[in-house]
């Protein structure tokens, strides 16, 4: 087993522009990937809010084009999970995924965060994929003329909404607050209740889900009234927020409230291990953020790694 100088787990935009840094500075930075290649923006359908792209530019692409950057510089990229790491020692990081084994110098955590589901301890898990879904980027295109749910008032709630408006007959937009408590940005809102495919459901929370083996209806729990009532719909979007990917850091590294603990800007509670991106960062949870943090990860590792030469 060769020792790597760095290795970078996640490929979103935090992961990959640290392995463009780092490739560049000649460490041939080894990237996990993990299951889903280039993160959570590639379940997404455009961004338009990252400069140099006054067009906007499709998710999937936005990170094709920083996995090619990185790999140019010499980063080496593969399809597979850390899921064990074992951080004791920080001159010797040892990390496996499934039985092999790997060792660094320097580990970049870059994991990003994933979808949250409504956990309602009822069993809807059986619904998954048969009616129940958390990216309409995904499985939108198998709602066509049907109606469909999208829960949640934030930004990804409402771009999830009007996209599904391609495919579907109707949309509801279902949140569990007043329409003043949505988190989404005033454009967003605009496009939102500007679009007459949409109805937007206010203080309703989903508190079931009904069906034989698809999805068929969700019962609605009135967040003043307490007041039940059910709504038929075929397709259920959630859109209410993330968590972040650190399960497997568990007990090797200090976190707080699920998210990487950050010391300074990018380091950890162990030196020789930095973080960068939506792992770290429950407020901000943006691509151009998270990209930046990489540069400055990558870049604090440099400076750590040349301290260790001194
Ligand atoms: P947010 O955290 O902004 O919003 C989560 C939403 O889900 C809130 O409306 C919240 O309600 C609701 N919610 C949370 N838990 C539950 C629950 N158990 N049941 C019902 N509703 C629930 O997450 P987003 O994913 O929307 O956005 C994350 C970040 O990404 C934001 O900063 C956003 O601006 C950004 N983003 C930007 C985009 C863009 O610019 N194109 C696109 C998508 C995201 P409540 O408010 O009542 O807590």
């Amino acid at each position: 087993m060769t020792k790597e100088k760095v290795i970078i787990i996640g490929s979103g935009p935090a992961g990959l522009t640290a392995g463009i840094y780092t490739a560049r500075a000649d460490f041939e930075p080894l990237i996990f990937e993990g299951m889903t290649p280039g993160g959570q923006l590639t379940g997404t359908t455009e961004l338009e809010n990252f400069p140099g792209f006054p067009d906007g530019v499709q998710g999937p692409e936005f990170m094709n084009r920083i996995r090619q950057q990185a790999q140019k510089f010499g980063a080496k990229t593969v399809i597979k999970t850390i899921d064990k790491v074992d951080f004791s020692n920080p001159k010797n990081l040892k990390l496996w995924a499934g039985d092999e084994e790997f060792s660094a110098e320097i580990v970049i955590i870059a994991t990003g965060a994933s979808a949250r589901w409504l956990n309602l301890g009822k069993g809807e898990e059986r619904f998954r994929g048969k009616g129940y879904s958390s990216c309409a980027t995904c499985d939108g295109a198998f709602f066509r003329g049907k109606i469909v749910g999208v829960i949640g008032g934030g930004d990804t709630a409402c771009e999830e909404a009007d996209f599904l408006t391609k495919f579907a007959e109707k949309v509801y937009l279902i949140y569990r607050g007043p329409k003043e408590k949505m988190r989404a940005s005033k454009p967003m809102l605009k496009r939102v209740f500007n679009n007459p495919k949409i109805e937007v459901i206010l203080n309703e929370n989903v508190t079931d889900l009904k069906g034989e083996t698809f999805l068929e209806a969700v019962e609605l729990t009135n967040s003043e009234t307490r007041e039940i009532s059910e709504l038929k719909l075929q397709g259920l979007f959630v859109a209410i927020g993330t968590i972040p990917n650190t399960k497997f850091l568990e007990g090797q590294i200090e976190l707080d409230r699920g998210f990487v603990k950050v010391y300074g800007k990018t380091g950890t509670s162990v030196p020789s291990v930095f973080v960068a991106g939506d792992v770290s960062d429950p407020h901000y949870k943006q691509a151009i953020i998270a990209a930046g943090h990489g540069a400055m990860a990558a870049l604090d590792a440099q400076e750590y790694l040349a301290s260790l030469n001194d």
